[in-house]
């Protein structure tokens, strides 16, 4: 079967079947179609990898999608596959209550 490319909005995926193309889209579009912050709807955003070790020396990598006019981010947990990923919630953190709050 041919392949086939298809986009939809800053999303653009190839595939070699209609419910593959369906299923990669989906996927992709959850992760990087966010076009707006959810806390000053501005589109200033940019992704961002951090790696970061726990107490016990292991290290982890953490996915996020950050506002540069705000500071709000949007974290990306990860998939048990290891390979994808999906958004959580909006957040920013609140100096005066020195805490992590939702948006
Ligand atoms: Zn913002």
């Amino acid at each position: 079967m041919a392949k086939v490319t298809v986009r939809s909005g800053n999303v653009s995926v190839e595939a070699e079947s209609q419910k593959e193309l369906f299923e990669t889209l989906a996927s992709y579009q959850e992760v990087f179609a966010v076009a707006e912050c959810g806390g000053c709807k501005k589109t200033n955003l940019r992704f961002t990898v951090r790696r970061q070790a726990d107490t016990k020396g292991k290290e982890h990598t953490y996915f996020e999608l950050r506002c540069q006019d705000c500071y709000a981010k949007l974290p990306y947990g990860q998939h048990d596959n290891g390979q994808t990923l999906f958004p959580k919630k909006w957040t920013r953190w609140d100096k005066a209550n020195n805490q992590e709050v939702e948006l």
